[in-house]
């Protein structure tokens, strides 16, 4: 069996983990916060103590952290994944990251010999703890041949969709309609509400109609209730996915006045406290 090193032990991290363990992958994993390496550990996962351990004779390589902050500081430096990896190894950057990053990234890996995919997913908790993510995948055709195995085992789709960088770019895309709808779902709730409309009415409605989208039948009924715990994607990195997916739209010149209003939503629920709830909470 292929060995995975796993950087980020998030809820999304520890869904794949568990599936790889399950499906007899000899696994190492690091966590900034040890803590929550430790009921992986009982299920057979090594425990690294920094990512240049983790990766050391590992044939793939994982990271699923927050941002482009936290993935430089798994790959890059001297603890960093990159400087423990072995020389033919595939790196696959899972995270929700910008394109320009990612790239850099490719380069990176590229310098130490090593084979890269970015492959962020989509899928939330449920479907990484199921093992059924789709993967987005940016990199050369024999790179994801390689990587197939150990994707196959968290994921039930993957699609790739063009060199480095592609995978990133694509996901910044679904969640800017991801974003979107889910800000204005917010604000239809709060103007429904105003208006006098009782929950029960506005779910049949909004459920009955052109616009009840699946994210848009996910997120309803948390919002009604106010139920924004556990987050299954944390309020504060949809924010980042609706910046990072701004910049690219105005890097590419078009328009991003809707997921940049989302953005402007995010945001003013993250300064009522509410990043670590679930991003339903734009509805806070
Ligand atoms: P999460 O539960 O908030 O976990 C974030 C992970 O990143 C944790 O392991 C955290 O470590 C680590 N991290 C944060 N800052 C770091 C830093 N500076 N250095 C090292 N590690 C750092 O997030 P998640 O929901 O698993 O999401 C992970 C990625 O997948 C994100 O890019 C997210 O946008 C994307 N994603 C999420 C979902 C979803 O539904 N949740 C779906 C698709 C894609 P600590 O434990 O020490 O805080």
């Amino acid at each position: 069996m292929p060995r995975v090193a796993l950087l980020g032990l998030g809820v999304m991290g520890a869904g794949m983990a568990s599936n790889w363990l399950a499906k007899g992958f000899a696994l190492s994993v690091w966590n900034r916060t040890a803590a929550k390496a430790q009921a992986l550990a009982r299920k057979g996962a090594k425990v690294a103590a920094t990512p240049r351990e983790a990766a050391r004779d590992a044939d793939f390589v994982f990271a699923m952290v927050a941002d482009d902050a936290a993935s430089r500081a798994v790959w890059l430096g001297a603890d960093g994944a990159l400087a423990g990896a072995k020389k033919g190894a595939v790196i696959v950057e899972s995270s929700t990251l910008t394109p320009g990053w990612v790239r850099e990234l490719a380069g990176h890996a590229e310098t130490h010999g090593c084979g890269f995919l970015d492959a962020p997913v989509g899928g939330s908790r449920k479907a990484a703890e199921s093992g059924e993510l789709r993967f987005f995948a940016g990199g050369k055709p024999a790179t994801f041949e390689t990587a197939r195995p150990a994707l196959s085992a968290v994921g039930s789709a993957m699609d790739l969709l063009g060199p480095a960088g592609a995978g990133a770019t694509w996901k910044l895309i679904n969640n800017q309609l991801v974003a979107a709808q889910t800000a204005a779902l917010a604000e239809a709730l709060a103007v429904a509400e105003k208006a006098g409309f009782e929950k029960a009415r506005i779910s049949a409605l909004i459920l009955a109609g052109a616009a009840a989208s699946p994210v848009v039948k996910q997120k309803l009924p948390r919002m009604l209730e106010r139920d924004f715990e556990p987050a299954d994607f944390a309020l504060s990195l949809m924010l980042k996915d609706a910046r990072y997916a701004t910049d690219l739209a105005h890097s590419l010149g078009a328009p991003a006045d809707l997921v940049s209003g989302a953005a402007k939503a995010f945001a003013r629920a993250e300064a009522k406290g509410l990043g670590p709830k679930d991003f339903a909470a734009v509805a806070g």
